[in-house]
């Protein structure tokens, strides 16, 4: 973890990070115990060794490591609710003042000796832990439902629950897993982020990470994807990111994750997130999954700042971006906004 001071020690909004990927270590460690699931390692320190990524890997090494440790927590109600209140604790100490996590109920799921924690139980229980997160770090969480590539059978009821829990923390629906299998496209979704649409739920895809343009395209173009999960690919398409840009579309960027998954192989200096700094485009900084990076959102500031030319200034500017981006409600919206103004010195109503 990072020792020096943050560079950008003031309120911030994240909205790209993922609750299976952000679990304290301990606590994959009690539960583990607990519940007798075979774990690689029975100290914190050892646990990393085997979860954390030190070097650049491929996409599919990467998603491998939830298979790691996941089961200590799957389909346990007390694991389910602790993660997620243990979440909000952790973003609350990194000075996030709003967060939106994602997760996909049907990878929580599972049934123990209590008998099954169906999707429905597990997004119920991350609520509650969120809620109760709320009240004790004073931040705001707000959830997004996870659909997943290679599982478009869950899709359906995955939207049913985003309706659901419509603003009881779920603000939205996502499209992740591993873009470069390739066994399928966002058209295996389409059914339900056109659900989604209908029920004025909002939509992000996890798309151009480590796949191309084309998957940007669909999830604009098919899925209507308000928000891009990492489209670090989007310049293979000048045009369309120029379109992109004009239509205000919003980039969740991840740059310690992006290093590590192996989705952008250029060093730090010439990384496609400085060219959507130096164009003035709407994009946040994101951890994406803390616990497998080893890292904190202080990470990825210190990334921005140190070899990619970032200002305090422009460190405002993108977490303004995010909060008008935040797929909470209008209201909400407004009051984040203003908290975000008055701690960095901005006089309200201004075009920033
Ligand atoms: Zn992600």
């Amino acid at each position: 973890m990072e020792s020096s001071p943050p560079v950008f020690d003031k309120p911030k909004v994240e909205l790209h990070v993922h609750l299976d990927g952000a679990i304290k270590p301990e606590t994959i460690l009690y539960f583990g115990k607990k519940r007798g699931t075979q774990l690689p390692a029975d100290t914190v320190e050892g646990l990393l060794q085997h979860i954390c990524s030190k070097k650049p890997t491929c996409f599919t090494e990467f998603i491998g490591k939830f298979s790691i440790y996941l089961p200590a927590i799957t389909g346990d109600r007390e694991a389910i609710e602790r993660i997620a209140y243990e979440f909000v604790e952790m973003k609350a100490k990194e000075g996030i003042i709003y967060v939106e996590v994602r997760y996909s109920p049907h990878l929580l799921a599972s049934s123990d000796q209590n008998g099954p924690v169906t999707p429905d139980d597990v997004v119920r229980l991350v609520n509650q832990g969120l809620k109760a997160g709320e009240k004790a770090f004073n931040i705001k969480a707000r959830s997004i439902l996870c659909c997943i590539r290679h599982e478009p059978k869950w899709s359906p009821e995955v939207v049913e629950l985003c309706k659901k829990y419509h603003n009881d923390t779920v603000v939205a629906i996502d499209l992740a897993g591993d873009e470069s299998l390739k066994t399928d496209f966002c058209l295996n979704h389409q059914e339900a982020y056109k659900k989604a649409e209908q029920l004025g739920i909002h939509r992000t895809v996890h798309a151009g990470e480590v796949g191309n343009v084309q998957g940007i395209k669909e999830a604009i173009n098919v899925l209507k994807a308000e928000r891009i999960g990492h489209g670090y690919h989007v310049f293979e398409d000048e045009a369309f990111y120029k379109q992109l840009l004009k239509d205000n579309i919003h980039f969740e960027v991840c740059p310690w994750s992006s290093y590590l998954t192996g989705a952008c192989t250029a060093p730090f200096s010439e990384h496609p997130i400085i060219r959507f700094m130096k164009d003035g485009a709407n994009y946040s900084l994101n951890t994406d999954d803390p616990l497998i990076f080893n890292s904190t959102i202080h990470k990825d500031y210190k990334i921005a700042h140190d070899y990619m030319g970032f200002s305090e200034e422009e460190f405002k500017r993108l977490n303004i971006n995010a909060a008008k981006s935040s797929f909470t409600t209008e209201k909400e919206k407004k009051e984040l906004l203003h908290k975000l103004y008055e701690a960095y010195d901005i006089v309200q109503n201004t075009d920033f």
